[in-house]
């Protein structure tokens, strides 16, 4: 079993500056009549005390959170241990409010997507901060709000989306032989929720949209109960407060919001939660572009989580149209990492240089070194040849240039090359292979080109299956 080093744990506790003691006046967002503005809520959540990205957070970095949100709540969040994983981890049950309306979210029932855990956390912050504003006091007291923070913590602890035993925990919900399994669904009897947050991560292949393909960055789903994806009134709930969180999100990422696929599953837990009685809303965070993806990531989930809960306790919800989810265009997988586009290829395979794009698929993994979580990109040639029908996250115009594989890793900008015919060199461009790259022009002399970059994608070339 892997555990943060005291040092690195010591770090992460000084970050975390109990909301307290940073009290200052509500911003409008809070205060207003009028809906929650998008933009003031990320803005807002900018101004909360710095926390490890989402990736790097463990099972005892949640206990840490879960405790210091009780005690410094006033009150107001109450803690429960709901259960303990595989390994006899903490599973944590927070609560907030004492509305007539339960409320369940729950995140990381897969170890490997944690976008949610940490706003979970700026969420019940939120609350106790602004507890004394109109509109969080009405949303305290119409909603009573249940938290599970990560409920997956062994399968975190190796970023794994399974747990311990091997099991997919959104396949047990009928056998429920996961003790994770076993405490949300007797969360879910105990609390009998009006509706169900189940917080999930996407690969970042997924897209949306065809004219380019744009990254999934966040995709909505309002589970089906059966197979004929009947409509009733906790699923009309479910489509309506995706609606709400449609709208929340589009002026924050346009063009970036797709549809899950909604054919029954019949052992996951979001169906089953809602044929239980609990109509599920599933959130799923997928790609998105820029140097820090986990923050912006997480700003999104608390702005949804935000608006939605805002909405059902004012009764906005009802307002929401249905086809506004309904009309979200269906996930793809049409996304690339990185694509370098119109080189002319010299794939060191021993065939003649030809005309072609290449698209380099990206996944994110932590591992630990020197007992410190990292997070890394690990990169890979997941296809070539004429990829105009797929995005990326990032392009490189590549026309009227040769993209070479990094056969030398010695070779730097600037470096002349000879390169004849149909070379075959020990690292190649083909599906699969290494994501590092050489961008040549041609030099003033046959069969000589200079090297204008290095590219390389991702921080390692580890293979992932
Ligand atoms: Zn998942």
């Amino acid at each position: 079993m892997r555990r943060l080093s005291s040092i690195a744990f010591a770090v992460s506790l000084t970050l975390l500056v109990p909301i307290a003691a940073a009290q200052t006046s509500a911003p409008p967002v809070f205060t207003s009549e009028a809906p929650p503005v998008p933009a003031e809520l990320a803005a807002y959540w900018d101004t909360l005390p710095a926390r490890p990205d989402a990736p790097l957070f463990t099972g005892e970095m949640v206990t840490v959170e879960a405790r210091r949100v009780a005690a410094d709540s006033g009150g107001l969040v109450s803690l429960e241990e709901l259960g303990r994983s595989v390994e006899g981890r903490s599973i944590w049950h927070l609560s907030a409010g004492h509305g007539p309306t339960p409320v369940l979210l729950w995140s990381q029932m897969h170890g490997d997507e944690p976008s949610a855990t940490p706003a979970l956390f700026a969420l019940l912050d939120t609350l106790v901060e602004h507890r004394a504003t109109p509109r969080v006091a009405r949303l305290l007291d119409r909603l009573t709000v249940h938290v599970v923070p990560m409920l997956n913590p062994d399968g975190a602890e190796r970023y794994q989306r399974r747990n311990a035993q091997g099991i997919d925990i959104n396949r047990d919900a009928l056998r429920l032989q996961t003790p994770e399994g076993r405490a949300l669904k007797a969360l879910r009897n105990r609390t009998g929720a009006v509706i169900g947050f189940n917080l999930h991560n996407q690969n970042w292949r997924t897209s949306v949209g065809r004219t380019p393909p744009r990254p999934a960055t966040i995709s909505l789903l309002a589970v089906a109960f059966d197979e004929a994806r009947t409509e009733d009134a906790r699923r009309v709930l479910s489509k309506k407060t995706c609606a709400v969180i449609r709208d929340a999100l589009e002026p924050l990422i346009p063009g970036q919001i797709g549809r899950y696929d909604d054919e029954f599953e019949v052992r996951a837990f979001g169906d089953n939660v809602t044929k239980w009685g609990t109509p599920v809303v599933l959130i799923e965070t997928g790609p998105v572009a820029g140097a820090q993806p986990d923050r912006q990531l997480t700003r999104l989930n608390f702005v949804a989580l935000v608006t939605a809960l805002d909405a059902l306790a004012s009764g906005r919800v009802h307002e929401a149209a249905t086809a506004r989810y309904e009309s979200l265009p269906e996930n793809e997988s049409r996304l690339f990492h990185t694509a370098i586009r119109n080189a002319t290829l010299i794939p060191g395979t021993g065939v003649a240089p030809f005309i072609g794009d290449v698209g380099i698929a990206g996944q994110r993994i932590v591992g630990t070194v020197n007992g410190q979580r990292r997070l890394h990109l690990a990169a890979r040639i997941e296809d070539l040849g004429d990829l105009r029908v797929f995005g990326a996250l990032e392009e490189i115009d590549a026309g009227g240039k040769y993209l070479a594989p990094l056969y030398d890793a010695t070779l730097a900008p600037g470096a002349r090359l000879t390169i004849a015919g149909a070379p075959r060199w020990p690292v190649t461009i083909a599906p699969g292979g290494a994501a590092s790259f050489l961008l040549l022009t041609r030099g003033d002399a046959p069969d000589t080109f200079v090297v204008e970059r290095v590219i390389r994608v991702g921080d390692t070339d580890r293979r992932q299956p």
